[in-house]
């Protein structure tokens, strides 16, 4: 029995490979401009990393992560997103000590045991980036920049920015208990989900989308009632920010994320038409981060985009990616003339041309044909005579035209056409 790839996984063949290169080379660049610079961690790590990283009441550790014991009895799981990764690598490689910020970006596979549907997978890709370091609003303003200037780049222009503050460890808990005292009377008409959160995690309640919370929460306090004055200062200098880099954003007073380590500034960036799946990038600062993975009081913040979701955005709308194909040279004789065809084809590989040849014994008309086919822009004939005079026919595959050229002026003249349509 034929073996398949494992659900929610996805093979990226040939045709479809060129169209992550390409997203993927948009967020290298702009990360370049940006001052970010890449760090690789390990796919996998300990499955403690994630339950401090993440917090182990979250949807993401207690349902979705594939954990597993490795043959040395440690408990590991493949990340199932990337900051606790670059988090826990900053503090082991002492980057605190760095002048800061200290700003990275990632590009990988993340891994989530959810229910697989257009554009989420179990294994999936992100780009994100991270800034430790500096509280400076600016800095979040520049977070969100770059996210902007992402999607703009790639042609997805109609993306919305909805931003928040969900204040901090000072001025957040009397909040939750104002949004608690508000909706216990009305707990036994909660969805599951908010019922199970309100004595936990009361702020979660206001990103739920079943209308009957909503219509419950219609009324409830708001946060920036209960913000400090430096939360309040923080989000105003932030959204000023935002204005002079002329990045449109909207404030959502409900988006929200849930943990205690997220700090002032929320963000969250969709895409319209893309359904259930029009969330395409989601961010924020992470001031108290770095000291729950078990670090010195470091803030940070960052954003991570779902490249799936970029994606499939860029099909849905129509945007054409533009994918430079090789212009390949074909390298054609018959019988005895192959040896002289594969010293030509190496050659002009090592000149820096992209080169082919037969490799199936086919007949010279044959592999004109299979030129053709591949798209070839120069066949070089060596024919009999070809081989005998030391020179080879070079025939343009577009125009059809066809001029004897001498082996030593070869690379000249390949050269020429090259720079000529450069
Ligand atoms: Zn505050
Ligand atoms: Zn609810």
């Amino acid at each position: 029995m034929a073996i398949s790839a494992p659900r929610g996984t996805k093979d990226l063949l040939p045709g479809e490979v060129e169209r992550w290169q390409y997203i993927e080379q948009v967020a290298r660049d702009l990360s370049r401009s940006y001052g970010y610079q890449e760090i690789r961690t390990p796919i996998f790590e300990h499955t403690e990393l994630f339950l401090r990283g993440i917090g182990d009441a979250t949807d993401i550790v207690q349902k979705e992560m594939y954990t597993f014991e490795d043959r040395g009895g440690r408990s590991i799981t493949l990340r199932p997103e990337g900051t606790a990764a670059v988090v826990r690598s900053y503090l082991e490689h002492h980057l605190d000590t760095q002048p800061q910020p200290v700003k990275l970006y990632y590009i990988g596979p993340m891994f989530r045991y959810d229910r697989p549907q257009a554009g989420r997978y179990r294994q999936f890709h992100q780009v994100g980036i991270e800034a430790f370091g500096s509280n400076d609003p600016s800095l979040d303003a520049e977070i969100v920049s770059f996210t902007w200037d992402y999607f703009q780049k790639l042609g997805l222009t109609d993306i919305r920015v909805e931003i928040n503050s969900v204040g901090c460890p000072g001025c957040r808990p009397a909040y939750g208990r104002a949004l608690q005292r508000f909706v216990e009377p009305y707990s036994g008409s909660l969805c599951d989900f908010c019922r199970d959160r309100l004595g936990r995690n009361p702020l979660r309640l206001l990103d739920c989308k079943d209308t009957g919370c909503q219509e419950i929460l219609a009324d409830a306090p708001r946060l920036k009632d209960y913000m400090c004055d430096d939360c309040r200062m923080h989000f105003e200098k932030v959204q000023n920010y935002l204005q002079v880099a002329g990045v449109p954003v909207t404030v959502n007073e409900k988006l929200v994320r849930g943990l205690d380590y997220y700090t002032n500034t929320a963000f969250e960036v969709t895409c319209p038409g893309l359904g259930a799946q029009s969330s395409v990038a989601g961010g924020g600062r992470y001031n108290n981060l770095v000291e729950t993975v078990g670090g010195p009081s470091v803030p940070g913040i960052g954003v991570a985009i779902g490249l799936e979701r970029v994606l499939l955005a860029l099909e849905k709308k129509g945007v054409p990616i533009p994918i430079e194909a090789p212009e390949i040279i074909f390298v054609a004789t018959a019988g005895e003339g192959d040896f002289e065809a594969f010293r030509l084809m190496t050659e002009l590989r090592r000149w820096g041309f992209t080169a082919e040849k037969d490799f199936l014994g086919r007949s010279l008309k044959a592999q004109m044909k299979s030129a053709g086919r591949m798209g070839a822009r120069y066949v070089l004939l060596l024919g009999e005579e070809e081989l005998r005079e030391g020179k080879v026919t070079l025939r343009d595959m577009t125009s059809g035209t066809q001029t004897a050229v001498k082996r030593e002026e070869l690379f000249k003249v390949l050269a020429e056409l090259r720079n000529r349509r450069q």
